[in-house]
């Protein structure tokens, strides 16, 4: 399993998103993408699933 970037939690599903915090691609988990979907310049890059 793939770690979140911002709480390191290993799951299976990772979400790519920027924001106005994260100006470089960053894939976080479902929790930590509840949160940066609220950021300022939020932008979605797709699901990334690991095998
Ligand atoms: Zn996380």
């Amino acid at each position: 399993m793939k770690k979140c970037d911002l709480c390191h939690m290993p799951d299976k599903i990772h979400y790519r998103v920027k924001s106005i915090c994260h100006k470089e691609w960053i894939v976080c988990c479902r929790k930590c993408w509840n949160v940066i979907s609220n950021h300022n310049n939020y932008s979605y890059g797709g699901t990334r699933k690991a095998k």
